[in-house]
């Protein structure tokens, strides 16, 4: 493995890090990442690693084990429940009732509680993952009835390229839906994260009050996909 390449990763990681407004906690985005650089961004300060998928999150978790936390960020297939259940300590993409209700069947398999956030569709693309910012009260009033989850925010993707004010709009949408849902007093929930922005959005996220953001690229450079 490059050291040069780890030292640069170890520098970006710290840089990022010092720059963010206290009460704000990055989630290293891992995905395609050796053991060597997730290794790197751990040793600069992280403490989040979010994976897209269970298989990959479970190889990397066999080496690094439980000395960070784990979230899932990528869309969760109903037949990887099980297992990113027993891996996971937060799943960041909740999007509809039936996978709801299949994470709170394995939870109670295993008598764990699980910290969910719910996924907004805010660009409302038909070809994301998440649900309509419209249906999202009536999935957490549903969710506030599974003893085995307890839905603590909202997450949403935005925007991926272009110009980084372009993802603006869908934080503002996300935060209002935020705020909604945690006045209306829903038994159950604990409405305190909000996971948004990503390596070119993540500013303009904080200023639109995420408290949560999901950086990949400007950590660890492009991903040769
Ligand atoms: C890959 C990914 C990120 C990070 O994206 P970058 O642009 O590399 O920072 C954030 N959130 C999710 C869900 C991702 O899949």
């Amino acid at each position: 493995m490059d050291e040069n390449l780890l030292g640069i990763i170890k520098k970006n990681t710290t840089g990022i890090l010092s720059s963010l407004p206290a009460g704000v906690t990055m989630v290293a985005a891992a995905k395609t990442r050796t053991p060597d650089e997730v290794k790197a961004v751990i040793e600069s300060g992280v403490k989040i690693l979010g994976y897209n998928y269970v298989q990959e999150a479970e190889s990397m978790h066999e080496i690094i084990g439980n000395t960070v936390k784990w979230h899932m960020i990528g869309h969760l297939q109903r037949n990887k429940v099980k297992k990113a259940v027993r891996l996971f300590d937060m799943i960041e993409t909740i999007d509809s009732e039936e996978l709801a209700l299949e994470v709170n069947r394995q939870c109670a398999a295993m008598n764990k509680i699980m910290p969910v956030l719910v996924e907004i569709n805010s660009g409302k693309e038909s070809n994301k993952t998440g649900i309509l910012p419209e249906e999202a009260e009536k999935l957490i009033l549903y969710i506030s009835g599974l003893p085995y989850l307890q839905v603590q925010g909202l997450m949403t993707m935005g925007p991926r390229f272009g110009k980084p004010e372009k993802a603006r709009p869908y934080f503002k949408t996300t935060k209002s839906l935020f705020d909604l849902i945690k006045q209306a007093g829903i038994p159950n929930i604990a409405m305190r994260h909000l996971s948004m922005g990503m390596s070119n959005s993540y500013k303009i996220a904080i200023e639109e009050g995420a408290n949560i953001i999901r950086i990949g690229t400007l950590l660890f450079g492009g991903r040769n996909s």
